[in-house]
């Protein structure tokens, strides 16, 4: 399975990237995941990388588009892979297309989560993250919420709302996400890849992109 996921912040693209790749093998390639992985390898692209998030700067698109091309050429992409949350921008996404082509690489679909905001917001602000950095559990207040004093059931460190996570955060990121992110969809649209997949329950959810002929 050769796939992208797209949709806005807490529509749920982890955790379908996830069940998926347990399901079928495919590898998750996240940009984030890619990045922390190039720079603690120490690779020359992570080196890169490495100063401009040490100057507090992002890292530039033609970087990023260099460290994702080497991650697809790797061997565990053979059996496929699901980009989770990347291309965020129309300039990624032609870009990758370009590197698609190079590798002889063809996708087999885009898939669009779609929930209404209501469910979206209410995700995002009941979610809390264990504070302890190697443990990072997730909570959530409604239907997984942690131990008595706010603490997180397998460390015992307290759980905390993560500074993305709260309401004025989490409107900037879904604003931002509609500027940027969203006319993906009319771009993908236009390239008969796209597929739209309501996301309210993930094992729904899943269930439906199984069903995609592939
Ligand atoms: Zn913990």
């Amino acid at each position: 399975m050769r796939i992208i996921l797209l949709g806005s912040p807490g529509v749920g693209k982890g955790t379908i990237a996830k069940l998926l790749s347990q399901n079928n093998g495919s590898v998750q390639i996240s940009t984030g995941d890619i990045l922390r992985s190039a720079i603690k390898e120490g690779t020359e692209l992570g080196n890169k990388a490495k100063k401009y998030m040490d100057e507090g700067g992002l890292v530039p698109d033609s970087l990023i588009m260099d460290i994702m091309e080497k991650r697809l050429r790797e061997p565990d992409c053979r059996k496929g892979f699901i980009l989770d949350g990347f291309p965020r921008t129309i300039s990624q996404a032609s870009q990758l297309k370009a590197i698609l082509e190079k590798l002889g690489i063809t996708l087999d679909y885009v898939i669009n989560l779609e929930a209404p905001l209501n469910v979206i917001l209410e995700r995002l602000t009941t979610r809390r993250t264990c504070s302890n950095q190697t443990c990072q559990e997730i909570y959530n207040i409604r239907n997984n919420p942690p131990a008595e004093g706010n603490k997180c059931r397998k460390c015992g460190h307290m759980v905390v709302q993560r500074d993305d996570e709260t309401q004025e955060a989490i409107t900037e990121r879904i604003r931002v996400y509609n500027e940027k992110t969203a006319p993906l969809v009319g771009f993908y649209q236009k390239e008969k890849l796209l597929r739209n997949v309501e996301s309210l329950k993930a094992d729904e959810t899943f269930a439906e992109i199984k069903t995609l002929k592939i």
